[in-house]
């Protein structure tokens, strides 16, 4: 039994199949399990990476039927049934693992819409790698902000621009604001409150996977917070000074902004491509693979595929693609790991149903809004929500308790342990525009460039 992923979905189907007496082997590119859904915390400092990401060899360490490989899954030929490795940072791993059944779960990744080259100068908070360099690039504006003598210059490192105002989008622009007010006491030239955090949606209203009244809600929350929200504008171009927003209706707009950050559109992981080829079937536009309702690959039956990756086509023939959520992987994992189950009692395999488990994006520090069996919430109450439900997902007893300790920190002193600025620390000098300044430690891109 190979399962490929130990992301939410991968993980749940693991740990079910785990007591099973099978020979699993979990493949993953990453040697731990990521928290996605606060990673942005990482990337705004109010958590470390070790409290949002847990060793997979840790968590099936009393497992002897379980082998953790650490590789990336470039193929699978589906005939020979066998999985092809690549091996990830320098280690070593296999050519291939052979397998009866298959799980695949390897989730999405953000989409720049074709314009891949963006993601130099916006990241995104997807990885961990991703987070950390976003942490860097809002601290070292702040400090090149700190040094800046021109006013425009300092406030194009004021502008922070963050592209999607979906829950990630909306949660970051919130802690941005945050942080802009948390600093004001740590710089002496600058206000570090007078940053500008522009959230930018293509939609006409955010949070569009919420009932509207929440939206409006999830607005003025923004607002509050000193967000300025623009709906109804794409980005048609950017750098590593400016934004360039196009407009339906409307003239183009360039914001002077040296930090962007991307929170919009996800494109499922090439495997669905892969495995879609070797099927001879095909993906849809956002890169999703379809499969049957018991969510095995068409003609396939002993390959089963979850989560980000998928979507699902119903007997009658239309096929819907479930909300990129946690909880539908999680679901669909728990599915796949009984579908094994039936599959090895010689039992044919069931549907897969989804239980809509609801909505939840923070805003802030206290408040958010949530939607649960049409139920809707707001303020502190849906924040309360939002913290229970987060602290009963994430992995790990540690982990639980360093999480609401930091949280618990944040809330009375206002505080951010993780305010760090990491990476290559080669001094080199920045152009200001006018004098050049010795600034601290400047992005990686713009030390390459001005090596140049
Ligand atoms: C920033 C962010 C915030 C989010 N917030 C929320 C939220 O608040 N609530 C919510 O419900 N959902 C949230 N989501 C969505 C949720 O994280 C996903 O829906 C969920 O992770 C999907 O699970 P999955 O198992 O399909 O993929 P993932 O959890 O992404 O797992 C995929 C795994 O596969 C591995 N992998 C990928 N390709 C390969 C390969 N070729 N070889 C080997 N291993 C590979 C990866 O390393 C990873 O461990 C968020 C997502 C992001 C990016």
């Amino acid at each position: 039994m190979v399962i490929v992923g130990g992301g939410f979905g991968g993980l749940q189907a693991a740990r079910k199949l785990a007591r099973q007496s099978v020979d699993l082997t979990l493949i993953d590119r990453r040697n731990f399990h990521l928290f996605q859904p606060l990673v942005y915390q990482v990337a705004t400092g109010a958590l470390s990476p070790a409290e949002v990401a847990y060793p997979l060899r840790h968590v099936f360490r009393r497992n002897g039927n379980v082998k953790i490989v650490l590789a990336e899954v470039s193929d699978v030929l589906l005939d020979a049934r066998k999985v092809m490795l690549r091996p990830v940072a320098g280690e070593r791993a296999p050519a291939f693992v052979a397998y009866d059944t298959l799980i695949v779960a390897a989730g999405s990744r953000y989409s720049y819409f074709g314009h891949d080259r963006w993601q130099h100068d916006a990241e995104n908070p997807k990885t961990l790698e991703g987070a950390l360099s976003i942490r860097r690039r809002i601290l070292e504006a702040f400090e090149a902000a700190e040094l800046e003598p021109d006013a425009q210059q300092r406030a194009s490192w004021l502008a922070f621009v963050i592209v999607g105002a979906g829950p990630t989008g909306v949660e970051m622009a919130g802690q941005i604001a945050e942080i802009a007010r948390d600093l004001r006491a740590d710089f002496r030239s600058v206000d570090s409150s007078s940053a500008r955090i522009l959230l930018i949606e293509a939609g006409d209203r955010v949070l569009a996977a919420f009932p509207p009244s929440l939206s409006a809600k999830t607005l003025r929350s923004l607002s509050r917070l000193g967000v300025t929200t623009m709906l109804d504008r794409t980005v048609a171009g950017l750098d590593d000074r400016s934004v360039t927003l196009a407009r339906a209706n409307g003239p183009s707009e360039r914001i002077a902004a040296r930090t962007v950050i991307w929170a919009a559109g996800v494109v499922a992981s090439d495997l669905a491509g892969v495995l879609a080829e070797r099927a001879e079937l095909s993906v849809d536009r956002a890169g999703r693979v379809e499969v049957l309702e018991d969510l095995s690959l068409p003609g396939h039956p002993e390959v089963l595929v979850i989560g980000d990756m998928i979507r699902v086509r119903w007997p009658d023939g239309t096929s819907t693609a479930l909300p990129g959520l946690a909880p539908v992987a999680m679901q669909q994992g728990r599915h796949a790991a009984r579908s094994v189950r039936r599959q090895l009692r010689g039992r044919s395999l069931r549907p897969f149903r989804y239980r809509d488990e609801g909505n939840l994006a923070t805003l802030g520090r206290t408040s958010a809004v949530a939607e649960i069996k049409n139920i809707r919430l707001s303020g502190l109450f849906a924040w309360v929500t939002w913290l229970t439900v987060h602290l009963l997902y994430l992995i790990g007893f540690e982990n639980r308790v360093l999480v609401l300790i930091r949280w618990a920190f944040s809330f009375i002193a206002h505080g951010r342990g993780a305010r760090l600025i990491t990476g290559n620390l080669e001094p080199t000098t920045v152009d200001t525009g006018s004098d050049s300044l010795p600034v601290a430690w400047p992005r990686p891109d713009s030390r390459r460039e001005h090596a140049a």
